[in-house]
């Protein structure tokens, strides 16, 4: 332990940490007009409709919209950013005049950047709401429960809530280097920290050990809590964790890794960009370890 950096506390609305959204507040019941300057999020299967502009894009405001026009299937009340009413909409056919429609993902640095988590909130609503139209034990059309984001069964009284997979991530140190992998399932050359989703009756700390010991084969010991991150894409809940290397050489599973190594501060290899939590823990580790590095 001696000598090993404490992650860092997490202010609520740290700048680093955008979607930690303190302007907005989550609501349930929705208010009887839409005023005009209240942002609109319209999703078309899994794209979102925005305003493209000379430098990036913007989330269409109601004034802007020809609702009646539009006719979305369903609407969904989020709550309210800045005192403004928010709602999502799913839309049938029709492309809204004027307006691109766009891989969320693909929106990260375009649109302002609260305005980034809270389409990534939308978009988790909306998509709760249409795949749960039928109760998945009878069948039967489900309904809004009135005083919370839930939906009720009228024939057999089940519930269901808006889906959240929780995952951990971890940033395992060893002597000054972290350990980072390249998974099968990254689109490019690039390594990450290790991550993996929790178990049915799995604790976040269990998963951290097993996700680490079954994809590199090393025993971690002193994790520490980082911060958490929504990951809208579709719906998880990253948790992080900072650990120190126990014990074991690194012997890669073949199936969802396919390269890990330890890698000092100077010598990292393309990573994460600043959208991931991922890329915090990488950037902590080289803020703690680059000055120890440099310092040598
Ligand atoms: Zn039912």
């Amino acid at each position: 332990m001696q000598g090993f950096p404490r992650a860092r506390n997490l202010e609520y609305a740290d700048p680093r940490y955008p979607c930690m959204n303190q302007r907005f507040v989550s609501e349930i019941l929705p208010p009887p007009e839409l005023p005009g300057d209240s942002p609109c999020f319209l999703f078309r299967g899994n794209r979102l409709a925005v305003r493209r502009l000379e430098a990036g894009a913007a989330v269409p405001r109601a004034a802007e919209l020809d609702l009646a026009r539009l006719a979305p299937l369903r609407r969904q009340y989020l709550g309210r950013a800045d005192g403004l009413p928010c709602f999502s909409f799913e839309l049938n056919q029709l492309e809204p005049a004027g307006l691109e429609l766009a891989e969320l993902r693909g929106l990260w640095g375009a649109l302002p950047e609260e305005e980034f988590w809270l389409a990534g909130r939308a978009f988790q609503i909306m998509d709760w709401d249409r795949t749960h139209q039928f109760c998945g034990r009878c069948g039967t059309p489900t309904q809004p429960k009135a005083e919370e984001r839930a939906k009720l069964c009228p024939a057999c009284g089940h519930f269901s809530f808006p889906r959240v997979a929780p995952a951990i991530i971890v940033a395992v140190v060893r002597e000054g280097k972290i350990l980072l992998a390249r998974a099968r399932r990254f689109p490019t050359t690039m390594y990450s920290v290790i991550a993996g989703f929790v178990d049915p009756g799995e604790s976040l700390e269990e998963c951290a050990h097993r996700e680490v010991r079954e994809e590199v084969g090393v025993a971690i010991r002193a994790l520490s809590y980082f911060g958490s991150q929504p990951w809208p894409f579709p719906h998880s809940l990253m948790v992080a964790f900072t650990a120190e290397h126990a014990g074991g050489e690194i012997a890669i599973d073949d199936k969802e890794i396919m390269d890990a190594g330890w890698y000092s501060p100077d010598r990292l290899p393309r990573i994460p960009d600043r959208i991931s939590v991922a890329r915090r823990l990488i950037d902590w580790f080289v803020e703690v370890h680059g000055q120890t590095a440099a310092g040598r």
